[in-house]
């Protein structure tokens, strides 16, 4: 499965549905998944306005319990209710804002699993990592430690966010991609078997870099962040990706 996924982040208000309604009539009937994860005050809204359409609708991060004394925390139960069919969890904001380690992120995948819902979860190396020749270290321990046993093709998808990409213009080299990629297909394959997962890249995804990063081998699509808040700059890169398809 390929799948262009935008994350809004911390930003939008109802007055900025109409970038949703403009993407649906944007994207036309596109051979691959696309999502928008907006803030969890707007899944309910959008969830309504993409009903009937390509458009899926997901969350930005839940709590591993389903309910209880957690205020302010939102469960997968709860995104599930108001619309969603993927979280996002493990994105670097979360495990650097929040101190989300990979135990907490391996508890939210499987509260995510538990709802029958996709989980998209985020792996990724920092600068010093990256100088420090750790990356495929980073990211492999990070994958053994945020994904529960049992995870499918049909209900995880993985995504790597070098966190100095993310947010900054700057974006890896497409040989670094493609090695980070392979590297996370056969530890995925290694240890699950099964369909190969979705796995995407993330990291300053914008509709003039998005072709290239598609065409490479184990890239299945994008998590995109800023260039996901306008119609116009998401659509085409929905566009590049389905055209691989
Ligand atoms: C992200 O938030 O996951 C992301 C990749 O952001 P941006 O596309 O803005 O770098």
């Amino acid at each position: 499965m390929k799948l262009a996924a935008g994350n809004w982040k911390m930003n939008g208000l109802g007055s900025n549905l109409g970038e949703v309604q403009r993407l649906i009539a944007a994207i036309g009937d596109p051979k691959c998944q696309v999502l928008i994860c907006p803030p969890a005050t707007l899944i309910d809204r959008m969830s309504i306005l993409a009903l009937d359409t390509p458009l899926h609708v997901g969350g930005q991060d839940c709590h591993a319990k389903t309910s209880g004394a957690h205020t302010g925390d939102v469960s997968a139960a709860m995104l599930a209710n108001a619309g969603a069919s993927y979280v996002i969890v493990g994105h670097s904001e979360r495990r650097a804002d929040h101190g989300e380690t990979d135990a907490i992120v391996l508890a939210k995948t499987q509260a995510v699993l538990a709802e029958g819902l996709i989980a998209i979860v985020c792996v990724g190396e920092t600068e010093a990592q990256r100088d420090a020749g750790d990356t495929l270290a980073v990211v492999g321990a990070q994958l053994a430690g945020s994904l529960p046993n049992g995870c499918t093709a049909d209900t995880v998808v993985v995504a790597y966010e070098p966190v100095w990409a993310i947010g900054t213009g700057r974006t890896p080299t497409l040989e670094q991609i493609a090695e980070v990629h392979a590297f996370m297909r056969a530890e995925l394959a290694a240890r699950f078997g099964g369909a190969p997962m979705t796995l995407l890249y993330g990291g300053s995804v914008k509709p003039s870099n998005a072709e290239e990063i598609f065409a490479l081998p184990n890239v299945d699509g994008a998590l995109v962040g800023g260039a996901a808040l306008k119609a116009a700059d998401f659509a085409p890169i929905v566009a590049a990706l389905s055209a691989t398809v």
